[in-house]
């Protein structure tokens, strides 16, 4: 069985493999974890541009993470999502 997790944004279920992984490090960062491998507290978001849209208007991440997450940091995530095309191959 693969790994499934849920996305933060729609909820789906999915396999971790085709989602973005972000990371929260005991420093308070907030970063994409292209690698799946950071230390910290880890959502998933799954790796659909909608989703990417999406989640700097819901704030999922500041519910996820139960901190303030900066406007620049869901840019950021936005932008990974979309220079992915839809699929999670890095
Ligand atoms: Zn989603």
């Amino acid at each position: 069985m693969e790994p499934l997790r849920t996305c933060i944004v729609c909820r789906r279920v999915m396999p971790k493999k085709d989602m973005l992984r972000i990371c929260k490090s005991s420093d308070g960062a907030v970063k994409p974890d292209y690698e799946r491998r950071l230390p910290g507290r880890g959502a998933y978001i799954c790796a659909d541009c909608k989703c990417a849209e999406r989640l700097s208007k819901s704030h999922a991440l500041d519910r996820a993470f139960k901190m303030q997450v900066d406007s620049e940091i869901y840019e950021r995530i936005a932008m990974a999502l979309e220079g992915n095309n839809g699929t999670a191959g890095y």
